[in-house]
């Protein structure tokens, strides 16, 4: 069923997927820490890696202390934490993705496909009204514009959730590799100018590994 399935509305994320969501992502990023940094060093000041990993570390010790048992509460905890324990321009940017999130989720206990994507487009339009990038600013946008559209496609076609969440991960890739060719004009690399092209965006790439942490840890308790 569709977005108006009404009592057939499968659940697909509810606190405890969240929960796992994040802790998957923080450890990703933890592992891939160097690597985003590297990344930004080429077109940034080499922080990325190292900013993500203190506010998802920070996100994870808040997550954990929490209480409510409601997945817009995880996400808001998430959201405060990387607002308020990261300098860099994403960690606030991500910040807003999340709070948008949690705030599109409003008290639901969980989401099915469509809220979830409904939550997410709530996050991108959040974070671009923050940011002003727009597609194609060599961005995080870049990655998350194709991820959410390839959501909305598997939605609009009756896929199964699994799927759905693994074609936005694959469309969030498809993204970020995008992001090599083009020339920044947001951020940091836009400095740069022209030689920002030829590298890829840091903040695109941790957007992959945010969508394809979903992917793996949401797929699992898709119906
Ligand atoms: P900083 O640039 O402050 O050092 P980070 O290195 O943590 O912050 O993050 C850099 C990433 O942030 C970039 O690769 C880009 O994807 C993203 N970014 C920067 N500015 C914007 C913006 N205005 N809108 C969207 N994303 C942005
Ligand atoms: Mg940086």
């Amino acid at each position: 069923m569709g977005r108006s399935g009404g009592h057939d509305r499968a659940a697909l994320v509810n606190r405890a997927d969240v929960d796992a969501w994040v802790r998957s992502f923080a450890q990703v990023v933890a592992e891939r820490r160097d690597e985003l940094t590297e990344l930004d060093r080429a077109i940034g000041d080499g922080d990325h890696g190292t900013n993500m990993d203190r506010g998802m570390r920070k996100a994870v010790e808040k997550v954990d202390a929490l209480q409510d048992p409601d997945a817009g509460a995880v996400l808001k905890t998430v959201g405060m934490a990387l607002v308020s324990s990261v300098g860099g321009a994403a960690g606030p940017l991500y910040g807003t993705l999340f709070l948008q999130m949690a705030t599109a989720s409003g008290r639901a206990t969980e989401l099915d496909l469509a809220g979830w994507t409904d939550a997410l487009e709530a996050g991108v339009k959040g974070l671009q009204a923050r940011g002003k990038a727009q597609a194609g600013d060599k961005t995080m946008v870049d990655a998350l514009l194709p991820a959410l559209e390839a959501l909305r496609a598997a939605v609009g076609e009756g896929a199964g959730a699994a799927d759905a969440l693994k074609r936005s991960a694959d469309a969030a890739e498809q993204g970020m590799k995008a992001t090599i060719e083009l020339e920044a004009k947001r951020g940091r690399a836009s400095y740069l100018g022209p030689r920002s092209v030829g590298h890829q965006d840091p903040g695109a790439t941790s957007t992959h590994l945010l969508l394809r942490s979903a992917a793996e840890a949401l797929a699992g308790s898709a119906g």
